[in-house]
């Protein structure tokens, strides 16, 4: 069965093409610039990269170009539109209405679109999307995946900032977390690698890519996490500041004559490993820099690995036992040194890495980086978001097409 997923930025459309329950790849690709002058498809399939250049003006044409080239003879993977079983959106937003992945309906669309004030750089153009595959494909199942759902379990202690109550009533302002999706997979699979249940773990996972967010998962169930009402809270992140003190907002836009809409711009994209090394916000470039002796760049690492080690010792006494620490993302994956900073010092708490095993350059996929006698095991465990959404939306699909 054929699912498409799909993953709607503002001016792009990122694609999946994928052959279930196999999860086989058939085909992967992106459209940029989308109400540009030129918008640029970049495909992928069967080995083969192409490229397009042409005008799209909005996601409805962006949809039409990417099913256009899935149907392609020579590059594409699809020989009949009556092929794509169903399509799974990423949703950044669900609220506090979706715990899970959903069939979209009228009413689904409706609660996203209300949702949009809380993520509107996400939400509106992830709708777009589920409105463009709605009207080219009217016959096929959609389902969204949101973002926030798998922590829609944290206890109200966890999730509710200690600000006058009647905020959260009137506003819904609270702790909703995000990057819920590689979490909930990087957990799952962890789970699947140890060859246990994963109700009897604990684990705490540690998705660092551009974005950077911490989970507590006890038994599966996502209890706590690092991002909040938006995902500017929590850790450092590559143009992010994570944590702060609230007063600096006020304080800055006096100090520098800002609006605190610009002070917000500037802790959310001049911030982070980019604000403190002045060098990059990509963090190979801030390891190079750092290692050919800039102190700032050094400065930024030390803080970034600083900030998540103290969120990882939280969340050990949330749970009160650490069974597993997963680490995932661009950064989580394939920086050694950063976890070996993050994880320094803690064989008395439970945490020992191994030194070999967490920089073999040659070591892929899942993997265990702790010493045998690591109290908690430590795991390497690439997220694939674009698969997790394909599997619920092949279950969820399933269901509706056969009237369940
Ligand atoms: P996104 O959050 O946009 O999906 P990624 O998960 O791909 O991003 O993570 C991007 C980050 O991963 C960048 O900071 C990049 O420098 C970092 N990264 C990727 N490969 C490496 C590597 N080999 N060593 C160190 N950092 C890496």
């Amino acid at each position: 069965m054929k699912i498409l997923v799909v993953n709607c930025g503002s001016s792009s459309i990122k694609y999946q093409f994928f052959e279930m329950p196999e999860g086989t790849v058939l085909a992967r690709g992106v459209l940029e610039r989308i109400g540009e002058a030129e918008s640029v498809l970049s495909h992928q399939a069967g080995g083969r990269r192409t490229a397009i250049r042409q005008a799209v003006q909005d996601h409805r044409e962006g949809l039409d170009l990417v099913v256009k080239i899935l149907l392609d003879e020579e590059v594409g993977a699809l020989r009949d539109i009556s092929e794509i079983f169903a399509i799974g959106h990423r949703v950044v937003h669900g609220g506090e209405k979706f715990s899970e992945s959903t069939l979209i309906t009228e009413e689904v669309i409706k609660v996203i679109r209300e949702y949009g004030h809380l993520a509107p750089l996400h939400n509106p153009p992830n709708l777009m999307g589920i409105e463009a595959a709605e009207s080219l494909l009217p016959e096929v199942p959609q389902v969204a995946v949101f973002d926030t759902a798998f922590h829609e379990t944290l206890p109200p202690y966890a999730y509710l900032y200690a600000l006058p109550y009647e905020f959260y009533e009137k506003h819904r302002i609270r702790r909703y977390g995000f990057h819920g999706t590689s979490h909930r997979y990087v957990a799952q699979k962890s789970a699947e690698f140890l060859e246990q249940p994963i109700t009897a773990l604990n684990m705490v996972t540690c998705h660092l890519g551009n974005g950077c967010s911490i989970t507590a998962v006890r038994g599966g169930k996502s209890v706590d996490t690092s991002m909040g009402f938006t995902p500017l809270e929590g850790v450092v992140m590559g143009t992010r500041s994570g944590d702060l003190d609230p007063a600096i907002l006020p304080f800055l836009a006096q100090e520098e004559n800002l609006s605190i809409k610009e002070v917000v711009a500037i802790l959310n994209k001049k911030s982070g490993l980019l604000g403190i090394s002045g060098v990059s916000n990509d963090m190979r470039e801030v390891q190079e820099a750092a290692s050919d002796g800039n102190w700032r760049a050094q400065l930024a690492l030390a803080i970034f690995a600083y900030r998540i080690k103290k969120n990882i010792g939280a969340y050990m006494a949330a749970l009160g036992r650490l069974d597993v620490l997963v680490f995932t993302g661009g950064i989580g994956e394939n920086a050694s040194g950063v976890r070996a900073t993050i994880c320094s010092d803690m064989a008395e708490i439970g945490i020992e890495l191994d030194a070999a095993r967490n920089e073999d350059p040659k070591a892929k996929g899942k993997r265990i980086v702790s010493t045998d006698r690591s109290r908690t095991k430590v795991l390497i465990v690439p997220t694939d978001e674009e698969a997790m959404i394909a599997t619920d939306t092949l279950e969820l699909a399933e269901k509706a097409r056969s009237g369940g």
